[in-house]
């Protein structure tokens, strides 16, 4: 299997990252939300593989809160996610904010997935660590499950998905990371209900997966991103790319 079949196949409608976060900006545009006026804030894991898009949004909103734990889950807490409502462009009684939120995976250019090629590296390594690690310890039935303040974030990370198991069952990397996707965007969304107050009633939940391609190649495939406007939802669609968009063969 190729690596455009392996991403059609569990990742479909998945776009380049920058026509992603282009066509995020252009729905959101719309709406009311521009870089002058919007705040953006970033979930994504700690790993230097993520950082081009991490880079292509700052390009985009202009310079982020940075949200990022190990995996892209969300540990900043309602400290944090407060701190980054205080840090918004003014706007006529309300503030504006557009959050990413993302964990990640690699696919080879043969189409395996959870590995990706780092430069200067002879062999491939995984992606994500994070959860390729917490995979390990399901597979061979090991599973440490409490708080080791030596490793925080991967015990809060075990502590937080094992509950979305079922029970017996070993997932594969790709529905393990989308469990991880559906609680980076559950634990988001909570942080907002707990912590936006009236005036901060506009905002835009933007999230998925990014996936690491052959040659540094990064796409993202949405997750029924929305924005809220005036306690308003409305879903942004994202047209499939054109196999010249996906630039892949
Ligand atoms: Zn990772």
């Amino acid at each position: 299997m190729s690596f455009s079949q392996s991403l059609a196949t569990h990742f479909p409608n998945a776009l380049p990252a920058e026509l992603f976060v282009r066509r995020t900006y252009e729905a959101l545009w719309r709406l009311g939300f521009v870089k002058a006026n919007t705040f953006a804030g970033i979930g994504l894991c700690r790993d230097e593989l993520t950082r081009p898009l991490a880079e292509e949004i700052e390009k985009t909103w202009g310079e982020a809160f940075n949200f990022s734990g190990l995996a892209g889950m969300l540990y900043l807490g309602k400290a944090g996610f407060t701190a980054s409502l205080h840090h918004a462009p003014d706007e006529e009684g309300s503030t504006r904010h557009v959050y990413f939120a993302l964990p990640h995976i690699g696919i080879m250019p043969d189409g395996r997935i959870g590995l990706c090629n780092r430069p200067g590296q002879l062999k491939p390594s995984p992606a994500c660590g994070a959860l390729v690690a917490f995979l390990n310890e399901l597979t061979t039935g090991s599973i440490r499950v409490n708080l080791d303040m030596d490793d925080i974030e991967l015990s809060l990370l075990k502590q937080r998905l094992i509950p979305k198991l079922q029970y017996g069952q070993v997932p594969e990397l790709v529905a393990l990371t989308k469990i991880a996707q559906t609680a980076i965007r559950e634990d988001l969304e909570r942080l907002i209900l707990l912590t936006l107050g009236p005036s901060h009633n506009h905002y835009a939940v933007l999230s998925g997966i990014q996936i690491h391609g052959p040659q540094q190649q990064t796409f993202v495939w949405p997750c029924e991103p929305y924005a809220v406007v005036d306690g308003v939802r409305h879903p942004i669609t994202l047209p499939s790319p054109s196999p010249v968009e996906l630039g892949i063969d």
